[in-house]
This record gives C-alpha cells, sequence and structure tokens, in this order.
C-alpha cells in the first residue's frame, strides 16, 4: 500500500493558488444552499476546503496541535464506523434533505459486508476516509507490524467496494481515537492524514438522542467552529442528527466539506497559523481543559489540550510506562503524562467500543482533573524536552 497516488501531491504552484482561489469562489455559500432541489430552506454545504495530507499529517483540536483552518461558525462533520445498512443509510438521507456534505471513516469490515453502502457515500458526494480493518482498540499498544495490516486492509476492502478507488481519500481515523506513535508513522508513510476530531456529542455512551444534540450544539458553541464526530451506526444519531442540523441553520453555522488534495486539486491557499489550535483561553471556557502551561510543549509536535472528561480513565501507553516510574493513581499519572507526551493520552478502550457494546454505567466514568496539581518530577530517568522537541 506504499506506493499509491496518494504520495504524490506536492505543494501548490502559484497557477494551482489560483485555481484553488477560484474553485473558492465557485463554491460560494450561497450557490451550494440555493443548488438544494426540493429544500429551498435547506442548510446546505458553504464551501470545499482542500487539503493537502502531506502538509497537515495530523488534525483535530482534541488530540494535536493542528486543526482544520475553518472560520468562526464554520462546522466539519463526520460519521465513524459504517457503513451499517440500518443506519447509515437514514443518515444519508437526512443529510440529502440538507444538501449537507460530510466525511465518513469506514471500517474495512464493514465495507466487505456492505460494498454498496461504501458507493452509496461516494454516490452521494461525501468524502470517505477509513477507520481500520476491524476496529481494533489497541492501537495505541500496537507495533509496527500489527498497525500495518489493519490499516491496509481496512483500506483495501473500502478501495475494494468503490467503482472508482481513487475515490477514497487519503484520511484516517484512529479506532477510539487511540493515537500512538506506531500508527502515525505508518499513517504518514502512506501519505494519510490522521483526523482526531475537535469536538465530539458522546453519541457511543447510553444516552438519548436529545442528549446527543444538546452535547453536539453546547461543544460547538463553546468553541465556535470545529470538526464534529459522530457514528452512523447508532439510532440515537439517526434521532439526533436532524436537530442538530436545523440548530446550525437557526444558528448561522456553516458546513464546511473537506477533500484531498491531487494533482489536479490543489490545496486551499491557508496560513500555516491558521491551522494551529487556538489557546483555551481564546475560545472556550478555561475550565473546560486541562492547565497546561505551553512551555511544557513548546515545540512539540502535537499539543496535549482536550476535555480530559470526555474520555474517563486514562491508559498509560507503552512508551510512557517504559519511560516513567509506574506512579500511584491517579494524579501523578496523569500529570507525568501531559507534561512529558506530545499528545492527548489515549482514552479508554471501552468508550469507543465496537460493534456497539453494552451501557457504559457498569463502568463508572470517571473524571480526571489535571487543573490546579503541583508538578510531580519522575523519579527515575526523566524526559528532557529538548527529545520532545526533536519530535
Ligand atoms: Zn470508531
Amino acid at each position: 500500500m506504499r506506493d499509491h497516488e496518494w504520495a504524490c501531491v506536492g505543494r501548490p504552484t502559484w497557477l494551482a493558488a489560483l485555481l484553488g482561489a477560484l474553485a473558492l469562489i465557485a463554491s460560494s455559500p450561497d450557490a451550494s444552499a440555493a443548488d438544494c432541489p426540493g429544500h429551498p430552506n435547506a442548510l446546505g454545504t458553504s464551501r470545499i476546503l482542500v487539503v493537502d495530507p502531506r502538509e497537515h499529517p495530523r488534525l483535530g483540536a482534541m488530540q494535536y496541535k493542528e486543526t482544520l483552518p475553518l472560520r468562526d461558525h464554520e462546522v466539519v462533520i463526520t460519521f465513524d464506523d459504517g457503513p451499517l445498512r440500518k443506519y447509515s443509510n437514514q443518515v444519508l438521507q437526512i443529510l440529502a434533505d440538507e444538501c449537507v456534505k460530510a466525511t465518513f471513516f469506514t471500517i474495512g469490515r464493514q465495507a466487505k459486508a456492505d460494498p454498496e453502502g461504501v458507493r452509496k457515500l461516494v454516490a452521494a458526494g461525501h468524502t470517505v476516509g477509513t477507520h481500520s480493518q476491524n476496529h481494533p482498540l489497541s492501537f495505541n499498544k500496537m507495533t509496527l507490524e500489527q498497525v500495518q495490516p489493519e490499516v491496509d486492509q481496512g483500506i483495501a476492502w473500502t478501495k475494494a467496494a468503490l467503482t472508482d478507488p481513487s475515490a477514497l481519500s487519503p484520511f484516517f481515523r484512529v479506532p477510539g481515537l487511540l493515537r500512538g506513535d506506531a500508527v502515525e508513522s505508518y499513517a504518514a508513510t502512506l501519505g494519510l492524514q490522521v483526523w482526531s476530531a475537535d469536538f465530539l456529542a458522546d453519541d457511543w455512551r447510553n444516552i438519548s438522542g436529545a442528549k446527543v444534540h444538546e452535547l453536539a450544539m453546547k461543544r460547538l458553541e463553546a468553541r465556535g467552529k470545529g470538526i464534529l464526530l459522530l457514528h452512523d451506526i447508532q439510532a440515537r444519531t439517526v434521532a439526533a442528527l436532524p436537530k442538530i442540523l436545523a440548530d446550525l441553520k437557526a444558528k448561522n453555522y456553516r458546513v464546511v466539506h473537506v477533500v484531498a488534495a491531487t494533482p489536479d486539486r490543489p490545496a486551499t491557499p491557508t496560513e500555516p497559523e491558521d491551522w494551529l489550535v487556538h489557546r483555551p483561553s481564546d475560545e472556550t471556557p478555561v475550565a473546560h481543559w486541562p492547565a497546561i502551561t505551553p512551555t511544557n510543549l513548546a515545540g512539540a509536535d502535537t499539543r496535549a489540550r482536550a476535555a480530559l472528561d470526555d474520555f474517563g480513565n486514562l491508559d498509560l501507553p507503552p512508551a510512557a510506562a517504559r519511560t516513567l516510574p509506574k506512579p500511584s493513581w491517579p494524579r501523578p499519572a496523569v500529570k507525568a503524562r501531559i507534561a512529558t507526551a506530545p499528545a492527548l493520552p489515549a482514552p479508554s478502550a471501552q468508550l469507543f467500543a465496537w460493534p456497539p457494546a453494552a451501557p457504559l454505567s457498569a463502568r463508572r466514568h470517571q473524571v480526571v482533573r489535571v487543573e490546579g496539581q503541583t508538578a510531580t518530577k519522575p523519579a527515575g530517568r526523566p524526559v528532557r524536552l529538548a527529545a520532545l522537541r526533536r519530535r
């Protein structure tokens, strides 16, 4: 899978930049919203954002220092874990009724079981990326040898489902957002862009559709823009989606459709700083984020900032466990992890269980608080910040 066409997207030339600008003009908000036959009041899709995975290999404010260069009140809607006919078809219909384009991260096993479901996504004009072959909730612990077949087969089965395999986008989301060095490195060798998210709506939990809608809007309004992560395999998501789209319309949010750059389709011109995740104080209540001083992560490739209480129990990945002495649970562990790691720790594996597992109520969701803690210095081999900066 190393030699496919995703690797050959170069930096845009002046001509490419001009074409990109023209494409932006062509996809003005009014044009696409008005082009929704039978749905004159549709939310529509305001613009197409063309991104180059090579220039921005990892994104999503929950785990990385970069996220999509969205303007205020712009939203990118993403769905994971499908296709699952029963619910994915309903999601597609709801999106079609509003002429909204989204991004779907499919599971290879699902694509193998329902190849027509994958073709439907592409036929409807959505972006399709992949989400591994079997959705193992262990990517944070996997070796490169273990990562490779999961990523490759997920791509292969999704491509096999497509009439035109080139319709698959080089976008990848790690199951459970269980990021790890091996999967990120391997994704980079394939020219894949790893997508985390900017906010969640907890639609994999045992909550109502009304709650999913409430969380999606509350978290969007806290940020003002961003990438929303949903699942097209959940009844509660199907229930919540029409209300979310109606609210987006009522509150003047605009949906952005993200596609990958190709030699014929240059990346939308942006400035490097447009991709940077801003400090929490810029856009969200400080209390919502862990207190992390910028110096802790200066130069780091990724940035530890997210609502840790969204994830509950934290799982130390093998690299951190090797480097640091085993601290007493939980506070020193959390502090040490954040001070030394290039990105957020992986969430509890149960939280993104797939197929949808039993309600999480059996295991109490643990809120981890980081703010106000005193620094704890590892007694063993300390990790030098300089080592982080080299990453
Ligand atoms: Zn998933």
